[in-house]
């Protein structure tokens, strides 16, 4: 959208005499885009200055002390939403002022946190740390000795080198919170003939992830809530965590222009409080209220006929569980119904505490929307629950039924649009198979069972010679020996 701002006659005053910048201007000149929607601009120097920028000191006043600054984009790394951020360098000192956002970001669109202009407070913190210390008591006793990057890197490459030379693969290990970096380090250990890759998805978003992947092979969705009619969110923490930025700017764009929104949440969320519907709903009984809701869907005939008819594989379910019927889709639409016939609204009232006539009246609604109906469920429900993965299988059914996959105001597969750089070659898969990380107990694992890793030490199932992680804040990044 172009820039289309009005000065009022006061600001034209004010542009002539230099007192604030020219407001005007700014798209014909740069050419560049605002990637924030018209009427809610966020006060930022137009690109073509950001090389060159100058701001009076408010500390000094009444005296008018300029300071020139150039303007870096970067991006907040709080949460994993990785907003866009403007660093605010003062060209004298070389240090950064200050860090705002940055309205070109197309995620977040120059909004933050309060997270994303304290990170300033991790480049000033005083108990950051700044070199590396290498433990020289015993582990516990807060021995510590200065040492320099060189050293420590000969260190830990020569361990590790020594471990793979002496066939010892399976000693060197790598734990990332969250694997956000598109299989660039699966890539690495793949080259090192390594099979150490390890997470803390398994206690986290595995379980959704699952119900997802056995949809549609991607293992997480991309709502696009802001043109969505009826958003339906299970458990509040993505919108109130994790990516809660870009997501829920975009949630409050799509009430403000009608949609209505359902939250299923034991809790009385920030984003259940804004709700339309609030559903607290017993933890783990949320399939329940969503298969109650595919029976109504089906039951009214409230579904999406022609996406059911193409992109459902009704033909061959009605073949193999109905082997002598005729191939219609009548008969699978009668089929289904008979599958889902005990989910009632009454059975998922039962088992949720969630009123039965608001589950039909939710129902409807998503009916309703169709093709603008976007979901999300992220960690709480499916995380720690026996069968989680259920409740992700059972949102994404929902959108299936209405046919609001890789629609506008639907809910698209994570990675369809997402840029992701290739590399320039494939090394082959490890010839290694780590019962560390992927014992043989969880053949379906769909991530590694980290939090049994200490266990099996502790067992003796296999050893640890080097288990490094990743980190770019204060105290966050380690390497344990
Ligand atoms: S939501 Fe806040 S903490 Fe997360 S990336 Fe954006 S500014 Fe940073």
């Amino acid at each position: 959208m172009s820039y289309t701002h009005k000065p009022t006659v006061i600001e034209s005053i004010a542009e002539k005499l230099h007192l604030i910048p020219d407001l005007h201007k700014e798209n014909g000149r740069d050419g560049a885009r605002r990637a924030a929607e018209e009427g809610s601009e966020i006060s930022c120097p137009p690109p073509s200055q950001w090389d060159n920028w100058v701001e009076y000191d408010s500390k000094s006043w009444p005296e008018r002390k300029a300071s020139e600054y150039m303007l870096v984009p970067t991006a907040c790394f709080n949460c994993e939403a990785g907003c866009g951020l403007l660093a605010y360098v003062d060209k004298e000192s070389m240090k950064i002022r200050k860090l705002v956002g940055n309205p070109y970001h197309p995620a977040s669109r120059g909004r933050n946190c309060a997270k994303g202009p304290a990170t300033l407070n991790q480049i000033e913190d005083s108990d950051r740390v700044l070199y590396p210390m290498k433990r020289t008591g015993k582990r516990g006793e807060g021995k510590w000795a200065r040492v320099t990057w060189d050293s420590v890197l000969d260190d830990i490459a020569g361990r590790m080198r020594k471990a793979i030379m002496e066939g010892r693969n399976n000693e060197i290990s790598y734990h990332v919170g969250r694997p956000g970096h598109d299989g660039f380090m699966e890539w690495i250990l793949r080259a090192w003939n390594v099979d150490g890759h390890n997470s803390h998805t398994n206690v986290c978003s595995s379980g959704a992830r699952f119900g997802y992947a056995i949809w549609e092979g991607f293992d997480r969705p991309s709502p696009d809530h802001a043109n969505a009619k009826f958003i339906l969110l299970v458990s509040a923490h993505l919108e109130s965590g994790h990516y809660f930025n870009p997501h829920s700017q975009r949630i409050i764009e799509a009430r403000m222009k009608g949609a209505k929104l359902a939250v299923l949440d034991p809790r009385l969320s920030n984003t259940a409080s804004m709700s339309d519907y609030w559903m607290p709903s017993y933890p783990g009984s949320e399939p329940a209220i969503l298969l109650a809701m595919a029976k109504v869907i089906i039951d009214e005939g409230i579904y999406n006929r022609a996406y059911m008819e193409n992109w459902v594989n009704w033909q061959a379910y009605l073949q193999t569980e109905y082997p002598g019927t005729p191939v219609t889709f009548e008969n699978f639409i009668d089929a289904l119904k008979k599958e889902y016939s005990e989910y009632t609204p009454e059975y998922a009232s039962r088992e949720s505490g969630v009123d039965a006539a608001a589950i039909v009246e939710v129902a409807r609604k998503i009916g309703e929307a169709g093709t603008q109906f976007s979901t999300h469920v992220w960690r709480s429900a499916s995380s720690g629950n026996l069968g989680g993965w259920a409740v992700s299988r059972t949102l994404h059914f929902l959108n299936v039924l209405t046919g609001s996959v890789g629609t506008p105001g639907g809910t698209s597969p994570s990675a369809w649009n997402k840029f992701k750089p290739t590399v320039h070659a494939e090394p082959k898969p490890q010839t290694y198979w780590n019962t560390l990380q992927l014992p043989d107990e969880y053949p379906l694992a769909h991530f590694e069972m980290s939090f049994l890793l200490p266990h099996f030490l502790k067992e003796g199932r296999g050893k640890l010679d080097v288990y490094f992680t990743r980190g770019y804040s204060s105290g966050n990044c380690r390497v344990f020996q």
